[in-house]
Protein backbone atom coordinates (compact mmCIF):
# COMPACT_ATOMS: atom_id res chain seq x y z
CA UNK A 1 0.00 0.00 0.00
CA UNK A 2 2.82 2.09 0.62
CA UNK A 3 4.18 1.68 -3.05
CA UNK A 4 0.87 3.00 -4.06
CA UNK A 5 0.69 5.90 -2.13
CA UNK A 6 4.39 7.52 -3.60
CA UNK A 7 4.63 9.32 -6.82
CA UNK A 8 3.78 7.52 -10.08
CA UNK A 9 2.52 4.49 -8.83
CA UNK A 10 -0.50 5.77 -7.82
CA UNK A 11 -1.50 6.73 -11.34
CA UNK A 12 -0.93 3.57 -13.07
CA UNK A 13 -2.38 1.54 -10.29
CA UNK A 14 -5.51 3.98 -11.34
CA UNK A 15 -4.92 4.06 -15.12
CA UNK A 16 -5.27 0.22 -14.46
CA UNK A 17 -8.33 0.44 -12.60
CA UNK A 18 -9.97 2.54 -14.97
CA UNK A 19 -9.48 0.71 -17.95
CA UNK A 20 -10.24 -2.65 -16.62
CA UNK A 21 -13.26 -0.67 -15.23
CA UNK A 22 -13.48 0.66 -19.11
CA UNK A 23 -12.94 -2.96 -20.47
CA UNK A 24 -15.71 -4.34 -18.28
CA UNK A 25 -18.63 -1.59 -18.80
CA UNK A 26 -17.85 -2.12 -22.69
CA UNK A 27 -18.59 -5.91 -22.33
CA UNK A 28 -21.12 -5.68 -20.37
CA UNK A 29 -23.27 -3.53 -23.18
CA UNK A 30 -22.59 -5.96 -25.53
CA UNK A 31 -23.67 -8.95 -23.30
CA UNK A 32 -27.37 -8.35 -24.17
CA UNK A 33 -26.32 -8.80 -28.31
CA UNK A 34 -24.24 -11.80 -27.29
CA UNK A 35 -27.06 -14.20 -26.04
CA UNK A 36 -29.50 -12.83 -29.36
CA UNK A 37 -26.13 -13.47 -31.86
CA UNK A 38 -25.21 -16.68 -30.01
CA UNK A 39 -22.03 -16.13 -28.74
CA UNK A 40 -22.43 -18.26 -25.82
CA UNK A 41 -20.80 -21.54 -25.27
CA UNK A 42 -21.39 -24.78 -23.66
CA UNK A 43 -18.47 -25.92 -21.80
CA UNK A 44 -18.00 -29.21 -19.38
CA UNK A 45 -16.06 -29.94 -16.57
CA UNK A 46 -16.08 -33.89 -15.77
CA UNK A 47 -17.29 -35.69 -12.27
CA UNK A 48 -15.99 -38.73 -11.19
CA UNK A 49 -17.13 -40.85 -8.92
CA UNK A 50 -13.85 -41.51 -6.58
CA UNK A 51 -14.16 -45.14 -6.02
CA UNK A 52 -14.05 -46.53 -9.18
CA UNK A 53 -12.74 -43.63 -10.84
CA UNK A 54 -15.73 -43.90 -13.46
CA UNK A 55 -17.13 -40.58 -15.43
CA UNK A 56 -20.00 -39.86 -13.74
CA UNK A 57 -21.39 -36.58 -15.34
CA UNK A 58 -20.22 -32.66 -15.96
CA UNK A 59 -21.10 -29.70 -14.79
CA UNK A 60 -22.22 -27.48 -17.35
CA UNK A 61 -20.75 -24.04 -17.53
CA UNK A 62 -21.23 -21.06 -19.58
CA UNK A 63 -18.08 -19.60 -22.06
CA UNK A 64 -18.67 -16.17 -24.22
CA UNK A 65 -16.78 -16.50 -27.42
CA UNK A 66 -16.11 -12.97 -27.98
CA UNK A 67 -15.17 -11.78 -31.72
CA UNK A 68 -12.62 -9.29 -30.83
CA UNK A 69 -11.60 -10.55 -27.06
CA UNK A 70 -11.83 -14.44 -27.57
CA UNK A 71 -13.17 -16.77 -25.18
CA UNK A 72 -14.63 -14.65 -21.73
CA UNK A 73 -15.06 -16.51 -18.34
CA UNK A 74 -17.98 -16.54 -16.35
CA UNK A 75 -16.74 -14.26 -13.72
CA UNK A 76 -16.28 -11.39 -16.13
CA UNK A 77 -20.02 -10.88 -16.65
CA UNK A 78 -22.14 -13.76 -14.30
CA UNK A 79 -22.25 -10.99 -11.65
CA UNK A 80 -23.16 -8.19 -14.12
CA UNK A 81 -26.04 -10.42 -15.75
CA UNK A 82 -27.16 -11.44 -12.01
CA UNK A 83 -27.88 -7.71 -11.69
CA UNK A 84 -29.32 -6.23 -14.81
CA UNK A 85 -31.88 -9.28 -15.26
CA UNK A 86 -29.71 -11.02 -18.30
CA UNK A 87 -29.25 -13.84 -16.22
CA UNK A 88 -32.81 -14.84 -17.37
CA UNK A 89 -32.35 -15.20 -20.54
CA UNK A 90 -28.61 -16.58 -19.80
CA UNK A 91 -30.49 -19.61 -17.64
CA UNK A 92 -32.62 -20.48 -20.67
CA UNK A 93 -29.97 -20.28 -22.70
CA UNK A 94 -28.31 -22.68 -21.30
CA UNK A 95 -31.03 -25.31 -19.99
CA UNK A 96 -31.41 -25.07 -23.76
CA UNK A 97 -27.74 -25.55 -25.02
CA UNK A 98 -27.82 -28.73 -22.24
CA UNK A 99 -30.80 -30.38 -23.41
CA UNK A 100 -29.56 -29.86 -27.25
CA UNK A 101 -26.49 -31.33 -26.49
CA UNK A 102 -28.19 -34.92 -24.35
CA UNK A 103 -30.02 -35.04 -27.07
CA UNK A 104 -27.47 -35.05 -30.02
CA UNK A 105 -26.08 -37.66 -27.48
CA UNK A 106 -28.94 -39.77 -26.79
CA UNK A 107 -29.42 -39.78 -30.22
CA UNK A 108 -25.91 -40.88 -30.80
CA UNK A 109 -26.09 -43.56 -27.86
CA UNK A 110 -24.53 -42.66 -25.18
CA UNK A 111 -25.06 -39.58 -22.67
CA UNK A 112 -23.86 -38.05 -19.19
CA UNK A 113 -25.86 -36.09 -17.06
CA UNK A 114 -25.25 -32.30 -17.08
CA UNK A 115 -25.28 -29.98 -14.18
CA UNK A 116 -26.98 -26.17 -14.98
CA UNK A 117 -25.77 -23.30 -12.35
CA UNK A 118 -28.79 -21.10 -11.29
CA UNK A 119 -28.83 -17.97 -9.80
CA UNK A 120 -30.36 -16.53 -7.07
CA UNK A 121 -32.77 -14.43 -9.10
CA UNK A 122 -33.39 -17.56 -11.36
CA UNK A 123 -35.10 -18.81 -7.81
CA UNK A 124 -37.82 -15.73 -7.99
CA UNK A 125 -38.33 -16.04 -11.75
CA UNK A 126 -42.13 -17.11 -11.72
CA UNK A 127 -41.32 -18.57 -15.50
CA UNK A 128 -38.56 -20.80 -14.47
CA UNK A 129 -40.59 -23.76 -13.76
CA UNK A 130 -43.03 -23.42 -17.05
CA UNK A 131 -39.55 -22.73 -18.83
CA UNK A 132 -38.11 -26.24 -17.58
CA UNK A 133 -40.71 -28.15 -17.89
CA UNK A 134 -41.15 -26.85 -21.35
CA UNK A 135 -37.68 -27.59 -22.55
CA UNK A 136 -37.83 -30.78 -20.82
CA UNK A 137 -40.77 -31.73 -23.38
CA UNK A 138 -39.39 -30.22 -26.57
CA UNK A 139 -36.56 -32.16 -26.36
CA UNK A 140 -37.97 -35.34 -24.98
CA UNK A 141 -35.73 -35.12 -21.61
CA UNK A 142 -35.21 -38.83 -19.90
CA UNK A 143 -35.14 -38.93 -16.25
CA UNK A 144 -31.52 -37.75 -15.01
CA UNK A 145 -30.33 -35.68 -17.91
CA UNK A 146 -29.78 -32.78 -16.29
CA UNK A 147 -29.23 -32.01 -12.69
CA UNK A 148 -29.32 -27.85 -11.19
CA UNK A 149 -26.71 -26.68 -8.71
CA UNK A 150 -27.70 -23.59 -6.73
CA UNK A 151 -25.26 -21.56 -4.09
CA UNK A 152 -25.72 -22.05 -0.60
CA UNK A 153 -25.47 -17.94 -0.37
CA UNK A 154 -27.94 -18.08 -3.24
CA UNK A 155 -30.72 -20.34 -1.07
CA UNK A 156 -29.79 -18.15 2.11
CA UNK A 157 -30.69 -14.42 0.29
CA UNK A 158 -34.68 -15.88 0.52
CA UNK A 159 -34.57 -19.18 2.36
CA UNK A 160 -38.75 -19.61 1.95
CA UNK A 161 -38.67 -18.94 -1.64
CA UNK A 162 -36.12 -20.97 -2.04
CA UNK A 163 -37.51 -24.24 -0.66
CA UNK A 164 -40.73 -23.23 -2.59
CA UNK A 165 -38.77 -22.84 -5.63
CA UNK A 166 -36.42 -26.30 -4.88
CA UNK A 167 -39.91 -28.13 -3.96
CA UNK A 168 -41.30 -27.34 -7.24
CA UNK A 169 -38.84 -28.24 -9.38
CA UNK A 170 -38.13 -31.40 -7.10
CA UNK A 171 -41.46 -32.28 -8.15
CA UNK A 172 -40.18 -32.55 -11.79
CA UNK A 173 -38.05 -35.17 -10.57
CA UNK A 174 -35.11 -33.28 -11.57
CA UNK A 175 -31.57 -34.04 -8.72
CA UNK A 176 -30.54 -30.94 -7.00
CA UNK A 177 -27.68 -30.03 -5.50
CA UNK A 178 -26.39 -27.31 -3.00
CA UNK A 179 -23.12 -25.44 -4.55
CA UNK A 180 -20.06 -23.75 -2.91
CA UNK A 181 -21.49 -25.93 0.40
CA UNK A 182 -20.00 -24.35 3.63
CA UNK A 183 -19.50 -20.75 2.46
CA UNK A 184 -23.29 -19.57 2.66
CA UNK A 185 -24.51 -19.95 6.45
CA UNK A 186 -27.22 -22.11 6.15
CA UNK A 187 -28.29 -23.85 9.33
CA UNK A 188 -28.79 -27.68 9.63
CA UNK A 189 -32.24 -27.58 10.37
CA UNK A 190 -32.97 -25.33 6.98
CA UNK A 191 -30.26 -28.01 5.18
CA UNK A 192 -32.69 -31.05 6.56
CA UNK A 193 -35.97 -29.30 4.89
CA UNK A 194 -34.02 -28.94 1.35
CA UNK A 195 -35.65 -31.42 -1.35
CA UNK A 196 -31.64 -31.90 -2.44
CA UNK A 197 -29.46 -34.81 -3.46
CA UNK A 198 -26.05 -33.45 -2.97
CA UNK A 199 -23.60 -31.51 -1.49
CA UNK A 200 -20.98 -29.92 -3.01
CA UNK A 201 -17.70 -28.47 -1.13
CA UNK A 202 -16.53 -25.53 -1.34
CA UNK A 203 -13.45 -25.36 -3.63
CA UNK A 204 -11.80 -23.51 -0.63
CA UNK A 205 -11.94 -25.63 1.78
CA UNK A 206 -10.51 -28.62 -0.68
CA UNK A 207 -7.50 -26.19 -1.73
CA UNK A 208 -6.51 -26.19 1.99
CA UNK A 209 -7.01 -30.03 2.97
CA UNK A 210 -3.36 -31.00 2.24
CA UNK A 211 -1.83 -28.10 4.02
CA UNK A 212 -4.79 -27.19 6.47
CA UNK A 213 -6.37 -29.07 9.42
CA UNK A 214 -9.05 -27.27 9.52
CA UNK A 215 -10.00 -27.29 5.87
CA UNK A 216 -9.69 -30.93 6.14
CA UNK A 217 -11.94 -31.09 9.28
CA UNK A 218 -14.34 -29.17 7.69
CA UNK A 219 -14.10 -31.18 4.11
CA UNK A 220 -14.07 -34.69 6.79
CA UNK A 221 -17.23 -33.90 8.55
CA UNK A 222 -19.34 -31.87 5.35
CA UNK A 223 -18.56 -35.69 4.08
CA UNK A 224 -20.34 -37.34 7.46
CA UNK A 225 -23.08 -34.95 7.21
CA UNK A 226 -23.89 -35.70 4.09
CA UNK A 227 -24.15 -38.93 4.39
CA UNK A 228 -25.92 -38.83 7.81
CA UNK A 229 -28.99 -37.15 5.86
CA UNK A 230 -28.69 -39.46 2.79
CA UNK A 231 -27.07 -37.38 0.47
CA UNK A 232 -24.23 -37.93 -1.79
CA UNK A 233 -21.26 -35.36 -1.87
CA UNK A 234 -18.80 -33.75 -4.17
CA UNK A 235 -15.72 -32.15 -3.47
CA UNK A 236 -15.05 -29.03 -6.61
CA UNK A 237 -11.62 -28.02 -6.70
CA UNK A 238 -9.71 -30.88 -6.90
CA UNK A 239 -6.21 -30.03 -8.05
CA UNK A 240 -4.03 -32.53 -7.43
CA UNK A 241 -4.10 -36.76 -6.79
CA UNK A 242 -2.86 -36.37 -3.40
CA UNK A 243 -6.44 -34.64 -2.83
CA UNK A 244 -8.14 -37.17 -4.44
CA UNK A 245 -6.52 -39.75 -2.73
CA UNK A 246 -7.49 -38.36 0.60
CA UNK A 247 -10.91 -37.48 -0.46
CA UNK A 248 -11.15 -41.66 -1.09
CA UNK A 249 -9.93 -42.28 2.06
CA UNK A 250 -12.86 -39.67 3.72
CA UNK A 251 -15.68 -41.85 1.38
CA UNK A 252 -16.09 -38.95 -1.04
CA UNK A 253 -18.58 -39.70 -3.03
CA UNK A 254 -17.36 -37.69 -6.39
CA UNK A 255 -15.23 -35.00 -7.84
CA UNK A 256 -14.58 -32.62 -9.89
CA UNK A 257 -11.37 -30.50 -10.40
CA UNK A 258 -8.22 -29.45 -12.94
CA UNK A 259 -6.13 -32.76 -12.13
CA UNK A 260 -9.32 -34.73 -13.33
CA UNK A 261 -9.94 -32.26 -16.40
CA UNK A 262 -9.89 -28.83 -17.30
CA UNK A 263 -13.77 -27.53 -18.43
CA UNK A 264 -13.87 -28.65 -21.76
CA UNK A 265 -16.02 -27.92 -24.82
CA UNK A 266 -19.14 -29.85 -24.77
CA UNK A 267 -17.95 -32.23 -28.32
CA UNK A 268 -14.63 -32.84 -26.59
CA UNK A 269 -15.99 -33.84 -23.43
CA UNK A 270 -17.45 -36.73 -25.40
CA UNK A 271 -14.37 -37.30 -26.48
CA UNK A 272 -12.65 -37.55 -23.25
CA UNK A 273 -15.61 -39.84 -21.27
CA UNK A 274 -15.29 -42.24 -24.34
CA UNK A 275 -11.43 -42.13 -24.08
CA UNK A 276 -11.62 -42.97 -20.13
CA UNK A 277 -14.54 -45.73 -20.98
CA UNK A 278 -11.33 -47.48 -22.60
CA UNK A 279 -8.85 -47.39 -19.91
P1 LIG B 1 -19.07 -22.90 -9.83
O1 LIG B 1 -20.45 -23.31 -10.21
O2 LIG B 1 -18.67 -23.10 -8.42
O3 LIG B 1 -18.13 -23.67 -10.86
C1 LIG B 1 -16.81 -24.07 -10.57
C2 LIG B 1 -15.79 -23.11 -11.10
O4 LIG B 1 -14.50 -23.53 -10.63
C3 LIG B 1 -15.66 -23.08 -12.62
O5 LIG B 1 -15.22 -21.77 -13.00
C4 LIG B 1 -14.53 -24.06 -12.87
O6 LIG B 1 -13.85 -23.86 -14.10
C5 LIG B 1 -13.62 -23.76 -11.71
N1 LIG B 1 -12.78 -24.90 -11.36
C6 LIG B 1 -13.04 -26.20 -11.59
N2 LIG B 1 -12.06 -27.01 -11.13
C7 LIG B 1 -11.13 -26.19 -10.57
C8 LIG B 1 -9.85 -26.42 -9.92
O7 LIG B 1 -9.40 -27.54 -9.76
N3 LIG B 1 -9.21 -25.31 -9.49
C9 LIG B 1 -9.70 -24.05 -9.64
N4 LIG B 1 -8.96 -23.04 -9.17
N5 LIG B 1 -10.88 -23.79 -10.26
C10 LIG B 1 -11.59 -24.86 -10.71
P2 LIG B 1 -15.94 -20.97 -14.18
O8 LIG B 1 -16.31 -21.86 -15.31
O9 LIG B 1 -15.09 -19.78 -14.46
O10 LIG B 1 -17.29 -20.50 -13.50
C11 LIG B 1 -17.28 -19.65 -12.40
C12 LIG B 1 -18.65 -19.51 -11.79
O11 LIG B 1 -19.53 -18.88 -12.71
C13 LIG B 1 -19.31 -20.85 -11.45
O12 LIG B 1 -18.86 -21.32 -10.21
C14 LIG B 1 -20.76 -20.46 -11.44
O13 LIG B 1 -21.11 -19.90 -10.19
C15 LIG B 1 -20.82 -19.38 -12.50
N6 LIG B 1 -21.35 -19.95 -13.76
C16 LIG B 1 -20.73 -20.60 -14.76
N7 LIG B 1 -21.59 -20.94 -15.73
C17 LIG B 1 -22.81 -20.50 -15.34
C18 LIG B 1 -24.13 -20.56 -15.90
O14 LIG B 1 -24.38 -21.12 -16.98
N8 LIG B 1 -25.14 -19.99 -15.17
C19 LIG B 1 -24.90 -19.40 -13.95
N9 LIG B 1 -25.94 -18.88 -13.29
N10 LIG B 1 -23.69 -19.34 -13.39
C20 LIG B 1 -22.65 -19.88 -14.08
MG1 LIG C 1 -21.56 -24.94 -9.95
MG1 LIG D 1 -19.07 -24.42 -7.02
MG1 LIG E 1 -17.41 -22.08 -6.72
Amino acid sequence: TQARGSGNSVALFKGGLDRECARRMALMSELRGAIERDELMLWCQPKLQVKSGRVCGAEALVRWKHPRLGMVSPGDFIKHAENTGLITPLTYWMLDAALRQLYAWHEQGEWQPLSINLSARDLHDPKLLERVEGALATWGAEPGWIEFELTESALMLDPTAALETLSRLKRLELRLAIDDYGTGYSSLAYLRQLPVDTLKIDQSFVHGMQRDQGCEAIVHSTIELAHSLGLSVIAEGVEDQATLTRLDALACDMAQGYCISRPLPAEEFKGWWMQKARH
